[in-house]
């Protein structure tokens, strides 16, 4: 599943082929998203110039002329851009064709993603509004985190990946945080003092910091490229390897289910 600094790098790749452009017209082949694609929405995008696009959590926000278009890849979606577009391909549901002639093409085997429009231009819409801060941006420190979790019985981990709180930290970067700033998942989140979130705030930022990096190599895949897109993982410390040594320690990590999902520690490293 696309995470945040996936997404990030999509934004980065493409950009720079689709700012200032304007739209010639747009091809939507399924509407059958997550959410259908807006009926009419071919024809109010059709002359509009591209101005910026931005990303908030995982939606990438492509700024036009009074209007902003939401993009989400959900569990499988992909965007491409091709300055001569081949033919459709299985899975491709939706092309915005430039006046350049450049192709952003939207693919999404799984149809989870999802592409909507909010005439807001600052993107006001009800999927983003009750969103958390950005985790790489000041407003997301120690002092915020722990406001955030006073009086919160949950457990720590749980409390990151909750979107109200902060944005885009899925799960195997809140497992890879959380072994950075020496914390079990499962405390309480209301428990942990200032100092030990001063941690976890410099761990998250790290994490999904040398995960962008890496993505900066794939950007050229971003354009006439046919293939699936690139995951590039960092060498995980703890996500996917209960039983297996700790790289600091060489305590086997334990695997614990919070919430549904695969939670992994060290239990020597992290208290
Ligand atoms: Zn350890």
């Amino acid at each position: 599943m696309p995470e945040l600094p996936e997404v990030e790098t999509t934004r980065r790749g493409v950009a720079p082929h689709v700012v200032g452009r304007t739209i010639a017209a747009m091809r939507v082949y399924d509407r059958r998203l997550r959410w259908p694609v807006p009926a009419g929405l071919e024809k109010l995008l059709a002359g509009r110039t591209i101005e910026r696009v931005d990303r908030r959590s995982k939606y990438l926000l492509f700024r036009l002329h009074e209007g902003t278009l939401l993009v989400h890849l959900g569990m499988t979606g992909s965007l491409r851009i091709h300055r001569h577009a081949p033919a459709r391909r299985t899975h491709d549901h939706v092309d915005l064709v430039l006046d350049d002639g450049t192709t952003l093409r939207y693919h999404d085997p799984r149809r989870f993603g999802a592409i909507l429009w909010t005439p807001a231009q600052e993107g006001e819409h009800p999927l983003l509004r009750e969103l958390g801060p950005e985790p790489l941006t000041p407003a997301f420190d120690a002092a915020y985190l722990w406001r955030a979790t006073r009086g919160k019985r949950a457990a720590i981990k749980l409390a990151l990946m909750d979107n109200r709180v902060v944005v885009g930290v899925g799960n195997i970067y809140a497992n890879e945080a959380l072994f950075r700033a020496g914390i079990r998942p499962g405390v309480a989140a209301g428990r942990l003092s200032r100092p030990r979130l001063a941690r976890l705030v410099d761990a998250v930022r790290e994490v999904l910091t040398e995960a962008i990096a890496k993505g900066g190599s794939t950007l050229r895949d971003y354009v006439d490229s046919a293939g699936e897109p690139g995951y590039f993982q960092l060498t995980y410390r703890v996500y996917g390897r209960a039983g297996a040594p700790c790289r600091a320690c060489g305590s086997p990590v334990r695997l614990l289910r919070l919430g549904q999902r695969a939670s992994f520690y060290c239990p020597h490293c992290q208290r």
